[in-house]
């Protein structure tokens, strides 16, 4: 097997002075950031009302006197009651791709999509991104942010876009090859799919494109499914996180150093908090991540509790960035499920699947309950030469598979062995998880 290469970019940057800003300069630059926000959101009907009484504070210690904004509020009240402008000021709206119910609407200015394509710049541009590269977009288009959002900070960068959209496998194959493609940007299960149709019409992965660069996101992924990707493909893959009500994709992003993902402290405040009580806690702790912009005009959030797991990582980052990094998303609070009063995260799963080479590219978590009892089946797709070796040799990998989630998760699952290219394929957002229990 050829040797995987492994490349650190030069540590260029796409706005030096704002990357490497000295902490203290940008701690005034973010409390001055919330104030400012935190008024021009009282403009808005909504936050009119909820921030009647919020006086200006003076340090990072007052913001627990501001209450959260939370997903369901954002659902309950009129989209219009969010803008802090005059509604002739607003130039775009995106929505939240609704994977855990409705659809919430984010309101932009032109200044603020300035500002977002600046972000989405410095994040392609921190992982080698130039203006010589040739950029395939394979996230959909339309409402929800990853198509527009990427879009328009490549297109900042200069680097030739091809605006693909997801799906429609072969069409991405050909445009890839056709193009010489370098970058793309697509969800992490649907790369996994990529490479597994470019083998079964005997293509290879790394020798037959041009692919240096894959970024991925809009839902969480293991190290262990970075790794085996960048295997595959032989390229650097790098770790795009965001959320619509945050713009969408460029809210934190890896540097090539790979050990954590910068958030853009100049654009948001983040806090981590206990997911249950609120409380917010202490640098490195594990919890929910809270955000408010700190620059949107069209649609300020305050303090809004995006669901995520994660923890901030205290170390300074050997790239010289002074924004601090967040460890990859373990899940939303919300993707935990419970199987014999255990709580388990979708991630565990992968990470200990992803160890073992036999293991191909999909998986499914299948939850039942049969006679009072919960029943965790994980279905994994094998690698075709190993599916159709011995059988004396599959049953061995079961089994190494099911100790080694007991060892993880506390939980002994049934673990099925299946033949590559069974389980369902989405180019959006996975669906891991199915429980039967809830339908
Ligand atoms: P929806 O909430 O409908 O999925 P979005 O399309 O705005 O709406 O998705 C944002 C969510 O996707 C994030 O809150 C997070 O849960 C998930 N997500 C996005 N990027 C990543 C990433 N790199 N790793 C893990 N999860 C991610
Ligand atoms: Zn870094």
């Amino acid at each position: 097997m050829k040797q995987k290469q492994v490349h650190l970019f030069s540590s260029d940057f796409w706005e030096k002075e704002v990357e490497i800003i000295e902490r203290k300069i940008l701690e005034d630059i973010q409390l001055e950031g919330l104030n400012c926000s935190i008024e021009k959101a009282k403009k808005s009907e909504f936050y009119g009302e909820k921030l009647k009484n919020i006086k200006k504070i003076k340090n990072f210690e007052d913001i627990e006197k501001i209450p959260f904004t939370t997903k369901d509020e954002l659902l309950k009240h009129s989209p219009f009651s969010f803008i802090a402008t005059d509604l002739k000021n607003i130039v775009r709206v995106h929505s939240s791709s609704g994977t855990t119910g409705r659809s919430k609407y984010i309101f932009h200015t032109q200044k603020d999509i300035e500002i977002w394509a600046d972000l989405v710049a410095r994040c392609l541009y921190m992982v080698g991104m130039r203006k010589d590269d040739i950029f395939q977009n394979m996230m959909s288009y339309g409402l929800f942010t990853g198509g527009l959002g990427l879009h328009y900070g490549a297109e900042r960068i200069g680097a030739l876009v091809i605006p693909s959209g997801a799906g429609n496998t072969e069409k991405q194959i050909e445009l890839m090859r056709e193009l010489k493609t370098t970058v793309i940007h697509i969800t992490p299960s649907y790369l996994l799919y990529l490479a597994h149709y470019m083998e079964e019409i005997g293509l290879s992965p790394s020798n037959d494109f041009n692919l240096k660069i894959a970024i991925i996101g809009a839902e969480p992924h293991s190290e262990n499914t970075r790794k085996k990707l960048e295997n595959i493909f032989n390229i650097n893959i790098f770790n795009c996180y965001g959320l619509s009500e945050m713009n969408g994709p460029g809210v934190a992003f890896e540097c090539p150093y790979k050990e954590g993902l910068h958030l853009w402290e100049d654009n948001y405040y983040m806090e981590i908090v206990n997911p249950k009580t609120g409380k917010i806690l202490e640098e490195g702790e594990e919890g929910e991540l809270v955000l408010t912009t700190l620059k949107r005009e069209g649609m300020p959030l305050i303090r809004y509790r995006t669901g995520d797991l994660t923890k901030i990582i205290k170390e300074k980052c050997k790239c010289g960035r002074t924004h601090r990094r967040i460890q990859r998303i373990k899940g939303r609070a919300d993707d935990m499920f419970i199987v014999k009063g255990v709580n388990i995260f979708p991630s565990q799963i992968e990470t200990v699947i992803m160890e073992f080479p036999e293991v191909d590219k999909n998986y499914q978590i299948v939850i039942d309950r049969k006679e009072g009892l919960d029943i965790l089946t994980i279905q994994v797709e094998i690698k075709r030469e190993f599916f159709k070796g011995d059988i004396n040799e599959l049953r061995n990998l079961q089994e190494k598979i099911r100790e080694k989630l007991k060892e993880r998760i506390l939980v002994t699952p049934v673990v099925e062995l299946i033949e590559p290219g069974t389980l369902p394929t989405t180019t959006g957002k996975a669906k891991r998880v199915i429980d039967k229990r809830r339908l």
